[in-house]
């Protein structure tokens, strides 16, 4: 029986994990070089670095299997503990998602529809690649990427040169530029015996490259079908366990692949308050070979995301949670920095009205509501 789950990262995430685990009886430890790392309280802290190899055996040695919440542990500190305990999701999920161009190129192998890539290492491989795409695409850094970091937009002949002064030293790609319509993710949980549940295709709003609101369920039936298929083909094919998102991009009524994260997902923090089993619960019960909860949702969820720094609102109800029925607030206990990630939280209603009138309010209260205009967000709210 698994009683220890290492984490290697102990961000919001693992926090996150940690939180869901402990009602199943699930202790947890964590390697991560950060000494203030938030996930730290839940748990043991192995402050040290993703290569420590000293570090890595202690942490493998101690856990009944070993999980992550961060993509960009070197390859062989993951195969490093898998001697040593079992790693889920499979390492080479991991790898996949750790450079743009094996991940694009896994999908497109697998038929999961994506923008048109090349990779560029060169300056004339950039203006191969505009030329073969066309203006406007994306050149992005193939590897470290996070949150629209390490990414540009190229609209004219003239930005290429500006891109290549700035990220010309990394290995990177070049995609189309998808003028999408709304941008979405799928979040699945496969367990070992290959059992799959999914949750309901989610919206998402981003700001400067960062995720700002979630909503879920948005879609019908039909797309979510689609999007299941689209995801269930990598989960197969990478014989997945654990918790994955496939963010996708929704084009005139077609889905297009951005990228997949092999971990829980901050699109998928609404679970944790909208009924059913939350991907940090079903994570856990995939790595540790459990039977998945369900994921039947009736109610209807927004997240936004709080960042920088905790607003003066949130301060004020995360003392009383109870406050505003059906508003459920998160804080990662992060020191402020601008831009960071350092808590959210999540509307819950059980109709399409209820959630507008909530989610409006409290978008006033934060101040955000101009900024990302709800109405419009709220517009494809399917019924
Ligand atoms: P990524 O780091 O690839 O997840 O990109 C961050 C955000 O940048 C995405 O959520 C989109 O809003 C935007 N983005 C990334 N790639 C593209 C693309 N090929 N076309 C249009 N927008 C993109």
């Amino acid at each position: 029986m698994i009683k220890t789950v290492g984490i290697l990262g102990a961000g919001q995430l693992a926090r996150m994990l940690a939180q869901a685990g402990k009602p199943l009886g699930l202790e947890f430890i964590f390697l991560d070089p950060a000494e203030d790392a938030c996930a730290a309280e839940f748990g043991e802290h192995i402050c040290a670095g993703w290569d420590d190899e000293v570090a890595l055996r202690q942490l493998g040695q101690r856990s009944d299997v070993v999980t992550f919440d961060f993509e960009n542990v070197p390859e062989s500190s993951a195969s490093l503990i898998e001697s040593l305990c079992p790693v889920y999701p499979p390492p080479r999920a991991l790898f996949k998602s750790q450079d743009r161009m094996r991940e694009k190129t896994m999908m497109q192998e697998l038929g999961i529809p994506v923008a048109p890539f090349y990779p560029v290492s060169s300056r004339p491989d950039l203006a191969a690649a505009v030329e073969k795409i066309g203006l406007p695409c994306v050149l992005k850094t193939r590897r470290f990427g996070y949150d629209g970091k390490g990414q540009a937009v190229l609209r004219f002949q003239e930005d290429m040169e500006r891109a290549w002064q700035v990220l010309g030293d990394h290995e990177l790609i070049c995609e189309g530029f998808v003028s999408f319509d709304v941008e979405c993710s799928i979040i699945a949980a496969r367990g070992k015996d290959g059992r799959t549940v999914f949750w309901p295709l989610t919206q998402n709003l981003h700001r400067d490259g960062i995720l700002a609101i979630s909503m879920a369920p948005a879609f019908d039936s039909q797309l979510q079908s689609r999007a299941e298929a689209l995801i269930q083909r990598l989960l197969d094919h990478l014989d997945y366990v654990g918790v994955m998102a496939l963010e996708l991009f929704l084009k005139d009524g077609e889905l297009l692949a951005n990228e997949f994260a092999p971990r829980v997902h901050n699109s998928g923090h609404w679970t944790i308050d909208g009924d059913g089993t939350s991907q940090f619960e079903n994570h856990l019960r995939a790595i540790c070979g459990l039977p998945l909860g369900d994921t039947e949702n009736s109610s209807r969820s927004l997240m936004f995301n709080l960042l920088g720094e905790m607003p003066a609102y949130a301060k004020q109800h995360l003392a009383d949670q109870n406050a505003i029925p059906g508003v459920h607030w998160h804080d990662y206990r992060k020191t402020a920095r601008a831009g960071r990630k350092i808590g959210h939280v999540t509307v819950v209603a059980g109709s399409e009205a209820g959630l507008r009138a909530r989610a409006a309010q409290l978008a006033s209260e934060l101040g955000v509501a101009e900024e990302l205009n709800l109405e419009n967000v709220m517009q494809g709210l399917s019924n």
